[in-house]
């Protein structure tokens, strides 16, 4: 337990401060009552040294990524707290372009909060994915469905919203429930080219 677990179990609740505010006031209208309103005013002013002393760190949601296609890593918090990080998403769209093409598009910022809940909730927080596709122009997909039944015409990679990724040392189809049960999008899983699609569109699976 660190200095900031230790402070928080301190912490008066804001509801519980207001009315030890109202009780110190109503005190203090008695002399006799003195000594009990100093104490009183250390309960309400003692959480503030603590919390005001050292804010509480921010969440911070890291991804570590490898592309297997173009080889490149990245590993970069994109979001505090609730705070996306704008160069960061612009780090991560530009990993996720269609290198076929050097195109890149702005990816939905959901998505890489689906891609950091599944790796915790699988317990591999600090887990490099790799990352099989990334943003796909039109070009691309027609080209790749061409060759592939796998490809959708109206995939979600062509709106910068969909993402193909396996998770070394962890079996595709326990990601893949435990993607279904976040409920967050698309899941598809191909179990002989051994990856998961992940999409922010509506609730399905494949
Ligand atoms: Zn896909």
């Amino acid at each position: 337990m660190g200095l900031q677990e230790v402070a928080r179990l301190f912490v008066i609740p804001s509801g519980l401060r207001f009315f030890l505010c109202l009780y110190y006031i109503d005190t203090m209208k008695h002399a006799k009552g003195a000594g009990m309103g100093c104490l009183l005013l250390a309960a309400i002013l003692l959480p503030f040294s603590f919390v005001y002393g050292e804010p509480p760190a921010a969440r911070e949601y890291r991804l570590r990524l490898f592309n297997t296609h173009t080889l490149e890593r990245l590993n970069v918090v994109y979001r505090r707290d609730s705070v996306y990080d704008f160069e960061a998403l612009a780090k991560l769209d530009l990993f996720l372009r269609d290198h076929r093409v050097g195109r890149v598009k702005h990816y939905a910022p959901q998505l890489f909060d689906l891609l950091t809940e599944l790796v915790a909730k699988v317990g591999r927080p600090e887990a490099e994915i790799h990352v099989i596709c990334g943003y796909r122009t039109e070009g691309t997909n027609k080209q790749l469905r061409s060759r592939s039944s796998a490809v959708a015409k109206n995939s979600l990679h062509r709106e910068a919203e969909a993402i193909d990724i396996r998770l070394p040392g962890v079996l595709t189809s326990r990601l893949r429930d435990i993607a279904l049960a976040l409920r967050r999008g698309g899941v598809g899983y191909y179990a002989i080219s051994n990856f998961l699609h992940l999409d922010v569109g509506r609730v399905r699976r494949w």
